[in-house]
């Protein structure tokens, strides 16, 4: 295809003019892999079409949202009834309360939950509270981790900014994020030196259970223990940054994958957003009613939203739910991500190539690394040069991934299995050629 018949080019042409980067989010902008990013025209099931009319495999997902794939029919007739009876009120309807009861009856951590617009808005949201609730200010985050773009929070944050290898924002005043301390993922001595440290000035440890931001490293079960014991003994709130693995990896998030494999296990706060709005701006954190109470207007930690409870995004959020939680959805769904990874597993060790796959519910992240990496500077060995190669090979066959290393990747309940087998074979060919 030439520049001149390229819509895509054309559109990214003018998007540059126009907008800074010509995108809208950073990540979307390709530019660590080359190239033109896709402009899409329609999405349906497990595929979108770009500007040329040219059909993709769709492993983004709108970066996770779209469990169900796009345009699924019960999802769709909710949103058209909601559009019809209003877009937005700024009073509250019944449909939040649904939605509400829908998360609490999922998370067991979860008494009470505020529904806002953004993962940003709810991770940033959840810090205010903790430091409301507790008094403290200083908070643990840990290196590779991405909790939205609040300034106390984008530091050493993962995605996007690893990408730009921007380890923080300029515009962020140091003297904000001195009381965020950074460790590294997994390292269960440097936790326990920051809580000997600052355990009584700890507000709270925000962690992304599976961490999505550096693609996919889950956190070990004697580290996330050890996390769970050291902030009870020393009166931190534990947050787990569900944004990406909250209904996405289980139908209870991360948080019960770890209750299954740590007894009595739970957070106390938890961020939501994604999978939760069904492809619409809805967020949420919730956590034990004595802690949300804290919230304006009972309490005296300030949190509001114009948008905030949108009907219509409640709307597609509980739509969704709905339909994830039927029985058997995440035993399907976990079964498709697997039989990816493994079937990428093979064909990279058919043709000898050093690769690492892990996968959760439909939560998947692939590494071209013999082993999986534990923390984020091993998640930076990966090989760059060979992940680009891999990217355009794909999205030239019509398989899209994320144009990033250092992002997850997302299988709907819309992929089919030949989807699978396509992405697997053209995984294969590319392979055989790296060099
Ligand atoms: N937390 C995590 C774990 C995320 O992955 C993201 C976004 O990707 C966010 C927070 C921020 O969410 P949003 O982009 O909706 O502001």
């Amino acid at each position: 295809m030439t520049p001149s018949t390229d819509r895509n080019q054309t559109l990214f042409d003018r998007a540059r003019e126009l907008i800074p980067g010509g995108v809208n989010s950073p990540v979307r902008a390709f530019r660590a892999v080359g190239g033109t990013p896709r402009f899409v025209q329609r999405a349906q099931g497990a595929s979108f079409w770009d500007a040329n009319d040219k059909r993709y495999i769709d492993y983004i997902g709108s970066w996770g949202p779209m469990i169900l794939g796009h345009g699924h029919p019960a999802v769709v007739e909710a949103v058209q009834r909601a559009v019809l009876e209003g877009f937005s009120y700024g009073a509250p309807t019944e449909r939040e309360v649904e939605l509400a009861q829908a998360i609490i009856d999922l998370v067991p951590s979860i008494e009470m939950v505020r529904l806002v617009s953004s993962g940003t808005e709810a991770a940033m949201s959840a810090m205010r509270l903790a430091r409301g609730a507790t008094g403290r200010s200083k908070l643990i985050k840990f290196e590779g981790c991405y909790h939205g773009h609040a300034d106390a929070l984008l530091v050493k944050a993962g995605s996007g900014l690893a990408t730009f290898g921007n380890p923080t924002s300029a515009g962020v005043p140091p003297e904000v994020v001195q009381h965020t301390i950074v460790l590294e993922y997994n390292n269960i001595q440097q936790l326990e030196e920051a809580f000997a440290r600052h355990g009584a000035d700890l507000a709270c440890l925000m962690i992304e259970p599976i961490a999505g931001n550096m693609n996919f490293v889950r956190a070990s079960v004697p580290f996330m223990k050890r996390c769970r014991e050291l902030c009870t003994q020393h009166g931190a709130l534990l947050v787990f940054d569900e944004v990406m693995t909250g209904f996405r990896v289980a139908l209870g998030g991360a948080q019960s994958v770890y209750a299954g494999l740590i007894p009595g296990f739970r957070p106390d706060l938890t961020v939501m957003g994604k999978v939760i709005g069904g492809g619409m701006p809805l967020a949420a954190f919730g956590g034990p009613r004595a802690i949300m109470e804290q919230l304006a207007p009972l309490g005296p930690v300030y949190q509001a939203g114009t948008l905030s409870g949108n009907p219509v995004a409640t709307a597609c959020g509980l739509a969704t739910l709905q339909q994830i939680a039927k029985p058997g959805f995440f035993d399907g769904l976990g079964a498709k991500t697997r039989q990816l990874v493994d079937g990428l597993k093979s064909a990279a060790a058919a043709e000898g190539v050093p690769f690492s796959a892990d996968c959760q519910g439909g939560m998947f992240g692939f590494f071209l690394l013999a082993e999986l990496p534990q923390n984020y500077s091993q998640v930076m060995k990966s090989d760059s040069a060979r992940f680009n190669v891999l990217f355009h090979g794909l999205l030239d066959r019509g398989i899209y991934i994320a144009p990033a290393l250092y992002e997850a990747g997302f299988v709907s309940s819309a992929h089919t299995d030949e989807d699978i087998a396509q992405t697997v074979a053209a995984a294969r060919e590319i392979f055989k050629g790296l060099e």
